[in-house]
């Protein structure tokens, strides 16, 4: 009988194996006791019948405090009480690390932990098989990307995160001491891949931290995220982006629900992969939407958290996790974004999912003058642009793209109840360690 679950785990020679990892649990029983090693795939069963196992070796293994690291050299036996169906009978033993006494939290107490104890144990908590399952979900998830993003032709970039100039506004710009000189986090690589269709690199896409000064605390807001950006030239319209987004996305849920089928299984969750194409509302449809269930909005506003969830509950009567919500005002839209001529609305969109926005895009102005001529209207100065404006100046092709939250899109996929589920270390408002 070998013990192969894993490359951890080394077989000798002799027919003895070595396994290792963390003491999850001890079980004494009188005559036999147990101890429960965990790793990354799993526990093994360390069985020792008190009279078959040399005295020393007994007490050392059974006293160890729980969450210490060892190795444990032992014959493997088939049992039929192990889920693993064998326990390892132990002949020796090292101890790589003693745990201290009393653990910040427990790893398999079935007591409810506050968000805050967790995060701030966050090495304790991710020790949790179904905690690590949603970063090896993540993980996944980016794995999915780059292969469709490959299979459709983009070039994957990274973009400089200190730079002299936002993109998203000011309110939420990182001021940081650029050698004396002010200069920001990044909060999007929005100007910078733009700037790369004026040189013929026609389809990027980006993988990499935003930062952002959120100062409200809410469960879809941190200060850094990941954001998963992507521009293509040689657009008719928008929808020839929405089209994109929804063939990686469709291969993300489609991947996710194969491969991801263990860790989906420890979280009890299974993903819906709705069809493609995803419908397509406009802002003045949502409107209109909203004042059907009593909340009246103006023309120009904002949807706001409160409309987009009543928006996401009426699409979820109809089956629609994943849907567009096109044409916003133009007025609530960026410099960047091409309005819709002889209309107050602009050729951008959401994707929303399940409620919540994961995703905003759209066509971009690529015309010099109009693109100034928004700058000024937004009131922007063109000359603290220059460096963006010029890649228009000499050739610039239609483009357009999108900007998606990484741990935005897994919390909907999951329907976790907070952003910061999906993130190792979160950074919020209040939160600047671990
Ligand atoms: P919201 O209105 O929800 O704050 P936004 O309009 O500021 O979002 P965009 O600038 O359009 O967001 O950013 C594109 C995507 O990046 C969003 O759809 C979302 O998935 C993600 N995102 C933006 N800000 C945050 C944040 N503070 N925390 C986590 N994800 C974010």
């Amino acid at each position: 009988m070998s013990v192969s679950r894993d490359s951890r785990t080394v077989s000798r020679n002799d027919g003895t194996v070595e396994v290792r990892g963390w003491v999850q649990d001890i079980r004494n029983l009188g005559g036999i006791s147990f101890v429960i090693l965990r790793d990354r795939f799993g526990t093994i069963q360390i069985t020792l019948p008190k009279k078959k196992i040399d005295a020393e070796l007994f007490e050392k293994l059974t006293t160890l405090p729980r969450e210490s690291v060892i190795s444990v050299t032992g014959d493997v036996k088939a049992s039929d009480q192990t889920e693993l169906g064998l326990e390892i009978i132990p002949l020796s033993f090292i101890l790589h690390s003693s745990a201290a006494v009393p653990l910040p939290m427990g790893v398999i107490d079935k007591v409810n932990v506050e968000m805050d104890t967790r995060l701030n144990n966050r090495f304790m908590d991710l020790r949790k098989p179904e905690i690590r399952a949603i970063f090896e979900l993540k993980s996944l998830m980016l794995e999915l990307l780059n292969e469709a993003m490959t299979a459709n032709g983009f070039m994957q970039v990274f973009t400089p995160k200190v730079v002299a100039s936002g993109a998203e506004g000011g309110s939420t710009l990182f001021k940081v001491d650029y050698f004396g000189r002010p200069a920001y986090l990044a909060q999007s690589p929005q100007l910078y891949k733009q700037m790369l269709m004026s040189t013929g690199l026609d389809r990027i896409y980006e993988i990499g931290p935003a930062f952002r000064a959120e100062h409200s605390n809410t469960n879809r807001h941190v200060t850094e995220f990941i954001s998963f950006d992507g521009e293509m030239s040689w657009i008719s319209s928008q929808s020839d982006i929405m089209g994109m987004i929804e063939k990686v996305i469709d291969h993300i849920l489609r991947g996710l629900k194969d491969k991801g089928r263990g860790q989906l299984a420890l979280l009890g969750k299974d993903v819906n992969v709705p069809s493609v194409p995803y419908p397509v509302l406009t802002y003045a449809e949502c409107l209109n939407m909203l004042a059907s269930k009593g909340m009246n909005l103006k023309e120009g506003d904002d949807l706001g958290t409160e409309g987009e969830k009543i928006i996401g509950e009426i699409m979820s009567e109809k089956g629609n996790d994943l849907y567009w919500i096109a044409e916003y005002p133009e007025a609530e839209k960026p410099f960047y974004i091409m309005e819709k001529d002889g209309t107050p609305y602009s050729f951008s969109f959401d994707l929303d999912y399940k409620g919540q926005e994961i995703s905003s895009g759209g066509q971009r102005e690529h015309r010099y003058d109009k693109l100034r001529e928004r700058m000024i209207k937004k009131g922007l100065d063109p000359e603290s642009f220059d460096f963006y404006l010029d890649a228009f100046k000499y050739g610039m092709p239609p483009h357009g793209g999108w900007g998606i939250g990484i741990e935005r899109m897994l919390v909907k996929m999951l329907d976790l109840p907070n952003v910061r589920e999906a993130i190792l270390f979160p950074r919020d408002l209040s939160r600047l360690s671990p």
